[in-house]
């Protein structure tokens, strides 16, 4: 059977339970589907990070960015848009983040860092993995998108025409002092693979895959 979800080699290697869903998560993980789509928000393309804990209900709430401090599951779902998972192995705290490019201009991730380091982490303790998203390979913007991009971001973020979303928002992470070299990004293309739902390769009928972090994991 085809993976369910990818992993991130530092997340893993931390005992952080967490997972980028592909498209066969639906058939291979029906029970889990059904928590997951209860731990994502409504997700509006802003920079709201919602702290989730009992009472909380993330499906009743407008929130990019999911965070929390117990052994309970957050998510963000995508089709394009870049997902981010934040951990902090020292004290179980975890985000997970919806990033499209209104999100990534918004600094949803920096938001989400400032909400852990508010809550009590260090920036040096916090573990990061970009997940699948379209890549520069196949996402071509305006001319006048690309260019807010590269003054926003630098050069780095854009080939011609095309955006690159994870390099933008690992840009972001490093400024909101997460250490680059705890920062993983999974190369792979929602566009070029076939094991992932893309808007916009598929159009609306597209569907969506699950990302998620598992919180009070303390290594
Ligand atoms: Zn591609």
């Amino acid at each position: 059977m085809s993976a369910a979800f990818l992993r991130a080699f530092r997340l893993e290697g931390e005992g952080i339970v967490h997972g980028f869903g592909t498209r066969h998560l639906e058939e291979a993980a029906p029970e889990l589907l059904e928590e997951l789509k209860e731990g994502c928000a409504r997700q509006v393309h802003g920079d709201r990070v919602l702290w989730v804990k009992d009472g909380v209900r993330p499906g009743a709430e407008e929130a990019d960015a999911l965070a929390t401090d117990e052994a309970r599951l957050v998510a963000v779902r995508t089709a394009d848009c870049v997902p981010v998972l934040l951990a902090d192995p020292r004290t179980g705290r975890v985000a997970a983040v919806h990033a499209g490019w209104r999100g990534t201009i918004a600094r949803v991730v920096e938001r989400a860092v400032e909400s852990l380091v508010r809550a009590g982490s260090r920036q040096e303790d916090l573990l990061a993995a970009i997940g699948p998203a379209i890549r520069a390979c196949c996402y071509e913007v305006s001319p006048k998108l690309a260019a807010r991009f590269e003054a926003a971001f630098g050069p780095g973020v854009r080939q011609g025409q095309n955006l690159d979303l994870a390099i933008a928002n690992r840009i972001s992470l490093v400024r909101a002092g997460v250490s680059a070299a705890r920062i993983e990004v999974l190369d792979l293309c929602t566009f070029c693979d076939p094991r992932f739902h893309s808007f916009r390769r598929e159009g609306e009928r597209a569907g969506r895959q699950y990302s998620f972090v598992r919180g009070g994991s303390v290594s």
